[in-house]
Formats: structure tokens, sequence, C-alpha cells
């Protein structure tokens, strides 16, 4: 196609330029705030997106739509078969590539994942004491997860961003560790609110750490120097003052982005959704499946973002959780 893309904006004007893209639902961790010990009942293998489907819905997002920006998450995205292949192809429709990953198996694959067209990684830990990171996320892996991250550096991931959930009485005492972990090996560092998204249904707004209370800790032992916000990003970011690191603080639930939001999501079993919190999707795999052309893709995907509401709504009357947890939507 020769035109160029037509922006996707929705009826209060937000342009989408970022598309997060789920590989797949299985993990091979079990955080607690996010799955239960037993796990879930996984996608079956045929109902997920192939390469090629994809691939194909990506492009048209990218040569349609406008869209500039696309996150591989899952689930855990490096248990996806073939990736280096797929972030291959993907690099190739010319968008900025990242991947969102618990660490796990990076270490083996950051090189080849950067020279397929990777740009940039966020790497979720959320304690530096093994004995906790196993009951956080029942697996005995915090090595591989820090080998993963000297391994993104290395490869030339840039940045390398450690994206950290502070829970109340498990691991908020970290958050000043986490942040001088970060300054000693040149990451950013992230803290991410917990939200009602867990599969079990737990979520205890009394136990989540505000990102007030993330940077009151931090207040006390660094001085914070304000950046802002870059862009429609939801991260309020800090500079150390003294150092290159940059602290973002991402408060979903006490101080939402959703007037800026720029996203779409895609679920690796090719449903569409115009928001984290969405009650609703739009199937483009039976679309795809079904043999239709990239205008009817395009179409199906004008249409959920025109249905896009305003904001979540958590804490009030009115929120309904997603029936999909964190996990199978894509993080
Ligand atoms: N498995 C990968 C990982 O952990 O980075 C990618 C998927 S995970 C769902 C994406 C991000 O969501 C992680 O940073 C994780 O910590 C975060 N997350 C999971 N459950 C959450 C919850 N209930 N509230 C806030 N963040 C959550
Ligand atoms: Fe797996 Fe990521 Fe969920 Fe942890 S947060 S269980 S690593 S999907």
């Amino acid at each position: 196609m020769n035109t160029a893309p037509r922006p996707l904006v929705d009826r209060f004007g937000r342009v989408h330029t970022d598309l997060r893209v789920s590989l797949t639902d299985r993990c091979n961790l079990r955080c607690t705030y996010c799955m239960p010990a037993e796990g879930l009942d996984w996608l079956p293998r045929a109902d997920a997106l192939d390469d090629d489907e994809v691939v194909r819905l990506v492009r048209v997002a990218v040569e349609r739509l406008g869209m500039r920006s696309v996150r591989l998450t899952g689930g855990e995205p490096l248990l996806r078969r073939g990736l280096v292949g797929l972030v291959g192809r993907l690099a190739a429709l010319g968008v900025e590539l990242s991947l969102t990953t618990n660490g796990v198996g990076l270490a083996r694959t950051a090189a080849g994942l950067r020279e397929a067209g990777l740009g940039r990684v966020n790497v979720s830990l959320d304690t530096l004491r093994a004995d906790r990171f196993a009951a956080l996320t029942r697996r005995d892996r915090i090595g591989d997860v820090i080998a993963g991250l000297a391994a993104a550096k290395a490869a030339g991931l840039d940045p390398v961003k450690v994206n950290a959930v502070p829970v109340r009485g498990v691991n908020d005492d970290e958050i000043p560790e986490l942040a001088s972990f970060a300054v000693e090996h040149g990451y950013l560092m992230r803290f991410i609110e917990s939200m009602p998204l867990d599969a079990q249904g737990s979520w205890d707004r009394a136990a989540m750490v505000t990102a007030e209370e993330v940077l009151a800790r931090l207040g006390e032992r660094f001085e914070l120097l304000p950046v802002g916000r870059s862009g429609n990003a939801p991260a309020e970011e800090w500079r150390i003052a003294g150092t290159d690191t940059v602290i973002g603080v991402i408060a979903s639930v006490t101080r939402p982005f959703c007037g800026g939001c720029d996203r779409v999501r895609l679920t690796a079993d090719g449903q569409l959704r115009n928001c984290l919190f969405a009650t609703e999707e739009s199937d483009l795999r039976a679309l795809l499946r079904g043999g239709a052309d990239d205008a009817r893709i395009e179409a199906a995907w004008r249409a959920s973002v025109a249905g896009k509401g305003p904001g979540h709504a958590i804490g009030s009357a009115e929120f309904v959780r997603p029936e999909r947890p964190m996990s199978a939507i894509g993080g």
C-alpha cells in the first residue's frame, strides 16, 4: 500500500500509535500478584495467532493506522518459539520494537533479539533477595533474571528498564535498594502500582503501595529531580541527583493517565482490546481466518477504537474487572 496511514483517533481525540502484542498467555513464573500457584488454563496452541498472523496484523496497524511502536509481552514472551525470527519480521516493518519480560530466559536470547531488531527491554524484578524472589514468584530463578539484565545491557538494548510492583509487607522495604541497584548497573527503574488484574481476584487496595509512598521512600535516601512525563508515557519521571538514573513511577490507580492514552492491545488469541480494563474485545483472529482483506481488518480496528471509553474507574462503584487477567491480556 502506498498511501499514508490515517491516524487511529477515538472520540476524545486521542491518537493511538502504540500497540501491545501478547505473544503467549503462558508463563514460567507464578508471581503472587499476577496468577495462582497452579497456573491458569492456558490457551490451546491452535487458538493463538501464528507468526504470519501476528505479522499481518502489525503490518496493517503500521501501514494503515499509523502505529509507531510495538511492545511484545505476555504471559512470558520469551517462551514463544521462534521469537528471534518473529522479531526480525516485525522490525522489518519499520516500527520501534520493545519487549516486557520476566528476564528468566534473557541471558541466552538478548544478543539474538538485539541483532534481529529489538530496541529496548523492560525486565520485571520485584526484589533483590533470593528467598523473597522465590516466595514472590514461586520459582527459584533470581540468578537467571540478574544475568538476563546484564546480558541485555551487554547486547546494547537501550534502555534496559527494571519494572517492580511494590506490595505492602512483601517488598516495599526494598524500594531504595532497587533504585540503588539500577544506579549501579545503569538501568532505568520503574515502580508500578499494583492493579486489580490478578487472576485470583485477590487484589487489595490496602496492600497497594501508592506512587506517593514510593516517592516518599525514595526521598529518604536520594535527592529526586523532576523530569516530568515524556509524551503520553504513563510514567512520571525523576532523576536521582548526581546520577543518570531516571526513576519512573506509574500511578495507574491513584493518578490515572487515561486522558493521554495512546495504546491498543492485541491478545495472543487475536482479540483487539482498546483498553487494559476493557470488558469487550474485537475478534481479529476470526476476520483473519475468515479471509478478510486488509481494509476489513482496518475497519474493525477503527470501530474498536471508536468505542473506547474515557478511562478506567478503579475505586468507583461502576468499575468492572475485565474477565481476563493481566497475564492473558498482555501487561
Ligand atoms: N511476564 C512478563 C513480565 O513479568 O514482565 C510480561 C507480562 S507481565 C503481565 C507485565 C508486567 O505486568 C510486569 O511488569 C508485571 O510485574 C506487571 N503486573 C502483573 N500483574 C500485575 C498487577 N496485578 N498489577 C500491576 N502490575 C502487574
Ligand atoms: Fe509471569 Fe509476568 Fe505474571 Fe510474573 S507478572 S506471573 S512473570 S506473566
